[in-house]
């Protein structure tokens, strides 16, 4: 048996897009299917404005240019998260504040977030793990209070919502990620959303390589030119095209990723009752978008030792971040301060093979192995 962590979920659909859109003649980006895709989102959970990129990183990285992130700047952020979160600010010479997570689960602690803001704060930058919301309002209140930005991290959080609103939707700005590991892919890459109008038009020309041709092609202007910083953010029509298909199929990639979620947690719920291991907590304000599925073990040793196990019975099952705070790039920098929640995810923290075409029997055997595990030896 061979069971691989994940496996790109193809709907059918995707080379027959990318053919008409070779076929159409406009390859590059912000062509039909890109806006077709901007406005799916747009529609469906009422975001202002979308705007496609080629990854996540990059719909970061323009989030870090809108806010104008000067050498100095303080972003709050936990440091249980991906380096693309930090290095979108660290580019534009951001100090990173990293915050601790939560008890609960890996999202940054928002009750300990005031203690980490200065008068030197531009932004928060809070990462919805596994696709479960932080809590927003306590964020947003203390962003209010003094004058900060929110940004979401909302690269795993497609189709998840807190208190009824959706992810990506409640920030000045959220980014968004369709890499081949996420709920929705296209290979590589992203979506920026900008909820606060004030960064509507900034956001298109940092997008078209700091030119005003989105309002050029709108007859806004008669002439295109440069008029301010950006990039080659936006990615080509086939990448749009890919993605679209998959857009198509959204109700049909959550329903099923969330029926195999349901699954392993009624599979393994009894460990957890037994105080074996924890499964993943889903506070009340928050939904389960299925991104991921993971087991928190009680010991680093015995992380290393149940990834190890499912290995050898051909499972790939894996840990995920190691704390940024400590890694070898940000070591020196950080402020000193001892993140144990963040650590304790980093070493005791499992992900399982979690795919739409990951097969009921495949799904049960993984479940016993891991019960077989727990019980072979004698780990509390
Ligand atoms: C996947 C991911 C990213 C990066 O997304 P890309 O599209 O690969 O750039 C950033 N942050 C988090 C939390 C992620 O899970």
């Amino acid at each position: 048996m061979n069971i691989p962590f994940n496996k790109p979920y193809l709907t059918g659909k995707e080379t027959h897009y990318i053919y008409q859109a070779v076929n159409s003649g406009k390859l590059s980006g912000n062509g039909m299917f890109t806006k077709k895709c901007q406005q799916f989102f747009q529609e469906k959970y009422g975001f202002r404005k979308c705007l496609l990129t080629t990854s996540c990183t990059d719909a970061l990285e323009m989030a870090a240019m809108l806010l104008d992130i000067q050498p100095g700047d303080e972003v709050i952020m936990p440091s249980y998260t991906f380096v693309s979160t930090a290095n979108a600010f660290v580019l534009r010479g951001a100090r990173i504040v990293f915050a601790d997570s939560s008890a609960d689960n890996p999202n940054l602690n928002a009750d300990r977030l005031e203690e980490l803001i200065t008068p030197r704060t531009k932004a928060i930058v809070p990462v919805h793990y596994a696709g479960i919301a932080c809590d927003m309002d306590k964020i947003m209140a203390l962003a209010d209070k003094y004058g900060l930005f929110v940004v979401e991290d909302a690269a795993q959080a497609i189709d998840s919502y807190y208190k009824g609103r959706p992810l990506g939707g409640i920030g000045h700005l959220a980014a968004f990620s369709f890499h081949e590991t996420k709920n929705i892919i296209a290979g590589e890459g992203g979506m920026l959303v900008v909820n606060d109008p004030r960064f509507e038009k900034r956001a298109e020309i940092i997008w078209e390589k700091g030119t005003n041709r989105t309002a050029f092609f709108r007859g806004e202007v008669d002439k295109y030119g440069w008029v301010d910083v950006g990039s080659s953010f936006l990615p080509s029509e086939v990448v749009a095209a890919f993605l679209y298909a998959q857009l198509e199929h959204l109700e049909q990639i959550q329903e099923k990723r969330c029926q195999l979620w349901k699954h392993y947690e009624l599979a393994l719920s009894p460990l957890a009752a037994a105080g074996k291991l924890r499964l993943p907590h889903i506070p009340e304000f928050a939904t389960n978008n299925a991104h991921m599925f993971y087991v928190v073990c009680h010991s680093p040793a015995e992380q290393e030792a149940l990834i190890a196990y499912l290995k050898e019975r051909g499972v790939l099952a894996v840990f995920h971040y190691l704390s940024l705070h400590k890694s070898p790039f940000y070591t020196e920098k950080h402020d000193g301060r001892i993140l144990p929640w963040s650590d304790f995810y980093s070493e005791r923290l499992v992900r399982l093979p979690l795919y739409y075409e990951l097969a009921d029997d495949h799904l049960s055997t993984i479940s016993r192995e891991i019960l077989s595990f727990f019980s072979t030896s004698d780990r509390i």
